[in-house]
């Protein structure tokens, strides 16, 4: 019993030493800088931690929370690497967390203290936006006290900003499932197009329901959805068009439980439904091996972040259920970054996301075709390929 306990209080030790030693972090791509900021004036405490810029200046959003720690922001800023990679833009990859209550903090203060902080880095080794309780008016307080447009994306449309909400995500999740289908072309169990695809929603703010209007309008059947509070389940597809005004909701009497021309299902009974794609849209390590054999699908488009736990991808796949990696089918968000960097408009911001997500789950779906490999490991040879033919030119 004894020993157990001190190696319960070693291992913690390990853990809390590896939070606060960013000297445990470094490896071949990284992470270049490592910026932790503190304003006595107003006690706010900021990570900044950008990754690699052989590619371009780091791209990642800010998140203000409680719980931010060194090791989180390293983690999110080295997917950013690889995303931005993987979409082939030029940018490397870079993240930033504020340590403060976004609930009881002043979020504009809390940003301007930030911004002046790291100021001297961005645009030219970080371009930042919106992540975790960062909304426009937040990044718009960072530009102006930056005192450069270029300092983020994410901006309000009166200062050239393509906002999140116009779906980009969602998009890109989209023409991610699309442009497999055309690929597959029948193989892996799936339909050949979008008219005969099923698909399961888990979350139903930005990412899921944008993604829910787009199967819809294009002719795939959405046959079930939850949000954090319930579900829904209508076999023969739910009438998106309307079910989309229950969609962002921020309490239980705004839920999508509250759509009545379908059946109403406990939340977590999502993971039961049958259906070709499961897209998780919700929030991080959902599939886990309590989760993963409840599944009844042929293949997850991992529109949130990191929703599948490592032991559960292998189970998946052992099954024959492939996972499309969150790197790949989430970075249309970035990718209309991108085109607000360049002072592209929305649409134009939209047939970037087309291509270049057309052309990268194409690209990925041959090389695991060819050689019986996971999506996510080609997906991530990719993104290591070209960030080291970057390093050895810079
Ligand atoms: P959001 O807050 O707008 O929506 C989240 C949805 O998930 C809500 O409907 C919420 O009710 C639901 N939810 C929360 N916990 C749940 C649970 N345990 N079970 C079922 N449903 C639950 O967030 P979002 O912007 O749509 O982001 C969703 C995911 O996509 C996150 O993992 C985010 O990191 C990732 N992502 C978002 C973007 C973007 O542009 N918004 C880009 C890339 C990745």
């Amino acid at each position: 019993m004894k020993v157990v306990l001190q190696e319960t209080a070693e291992y913690k030790a390990k853990e809390l030493l590896e939070q606060v030693d960013v000297s445990a972090f470094p490896d071949k791509w990284g992470p270049e800088k490592v910026l932790h900021t503190y304003d006595p004036k107003t006690g706010v405490q900021g990570i900044l931690v950008i990754d690699n810029t052989a590619r371009g200046p780091g791209k990642g959003g800010m998140r203000i929370a409680a719980d931010v720690t060194a090791r989180m922001v390293f983690g999110l800023a080295r997917t950013m690497t690889w995303k931005c990679a993987l979409s082939d833009l030029p940018f490397g990859g870079a993240k930033a967390g504020i340590r403060a209550d976004p609930f009881k903090a002043n979020r504009i203060q809390v940003m301007r203290s930030f911004a002046r902080a790291v100021a001297p880095y961005v645009p030219s080794h970080w371009v930042s936006a919106p992540d975790m309780n960062v909304g426009e008016k937040e990044i718009e307080a960072f530009v102006n006290e930056v005192g450069d447009l270029r300092a983020a994306t994410g901006k309000p449309e009166h200062l050239g900003g393509i906002p999140h909400e116009t779906g980009t995500t969602g998009f890109g999740v989209c023409v991610s499932i699309e442009a497999l289908l055309d690929r597959a072309k029948g193989e892996m169990h799936l339909p050949e197009s979008l008219h005969d695809l099923t698909v399961a929603i888990q979350g139903f703010g930005n990412v899921g329901s944008e993604l829910a209007k787009f199967l819809y309008s294009r002719g795939a059947r959405v046959v079930a959805i939850c949000d954090y509070w319930s579900g829904i389940f209508n076999e023969k597809g739910i009438d998106i068009s309307s079910a989309a005004k229950f969609a962002y909701a921020k309490n239980e009497a705004q839920s999508i439980a509250c759509y009545k021309d379908a059946e109403k299902i406990p939340r977590d009974s999502i993971f039961d439904v049958e259906c070709d794609v499961f897209v998780p849209a919700a929030v991080g390590n959902v599939i886990t091996m309590e989760t993963a054999p409840r599944l009844r699908t042929k293949a997850v488009f991992e529109a949130a972040n990191n929703p599948t736990t490592s032991e559960a991808e292998r189970y998946l796949y052992r099954k024959g259920i492939v996972t499309f990696p969150d790197f790949l089918v989430n970075a249309g968000g970035v990718i209309g970054s991108y085109a607000e960097y360049k002072g592209q408009n929305v649409d134009e911001a939209f047939a970037l996301i087309d291509s270049k997500i057309r052309k990268n789950a194409v690209l990925v779906l041959d090389r695991c075709l060819e050689t019986g490999t996971m999506p996510r490991v080609v997906a991530l040879d990719i993104a290591m390929e070209r960030v080291a033919e970057a390093m050895v030119q810079t």
